[in-house]
């Protein structure tokens, strides 16, 4: 058995000590459960509630229930995508009016986050590229030039001699590894 396996088998033995200990009742059907078949339930479902964090760690709201019976109950309870929707904005908008100062932390956080990250519409998008860079040696001309001489059969080497760069930074300049920006 791999160590992941027994671990989390383990974890349920224990589990399953406490659900013994508590009576051993299903919380939906009320019949005994076996250390195979019975699962942690939350009483209230947490996930499209107003509080979710809150109530998933919430020890009055966790019960135990058969898989069987916990399984039925999620997909009875559980609303389409437009209410879950509509349910966390009235949440965020009640957070929102009762810790406006954290709020706006997270706001700026997350923004932050945003900011540093290429993919996310927050990216500076003048951010210095090549000769604006200001540690350049050579400008968008050079480089049009050197990809035109590499293109024309030069060597990297020779390249690289005319303008005083190593042979390693004009292969990246002629692959289109480097000053990706200038066509
Ligand atoms: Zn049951």
């Amino acid at each position: 058995m791999d160590p992941g396996t027994a671990a989390h088998r383990l974890r349920r033995l224990l589990m399953f000590s406490l659900v013994v200990q508590l009576g051993n009742k299903c919380f939906r059907c009320g019949k005994e459960m076996t250390s195979d078949d019975f699962s942690v339930a939350h009483k209230v479902p947490w996930l499209d509630s107003e509080y979710p964090v809150r109530l998933f760690f919430d020890l009055n709201n966790v019960s135990f229930s058969h898989k069987k019976c916990n399984v039925i109950c999620r997909i009875i309870k559980r609303k389409s995508k437009a209410e879950r929707l509509a349910t966390r904005r009235i949440s965020d908008k009640k957070y929102r009016e009762k810790n406006p100062e954290k709020y706006k932390k997270q706001q700026r956080k997350q923004y932050l986050k945003r900011k540093a990250d290429p993919g996310s519409r927050d990216y500076p998008k003048g951010t210095a590229k090549g000769e604006r860079h200001g540690h350049s040696k050579i400008t968008s001309l050079d480089v049009l030039e050197m990809r035109r001489r590499y293109s024309e059969g030069e060597t990297q080497f020779s390249i690289a001699v005319d303008f005083g760069l190593s042979r390693p930074q004009i292969g990246g300049i002629v692959n289109r590894k480097q000053w990706s920006h200038v066509p």
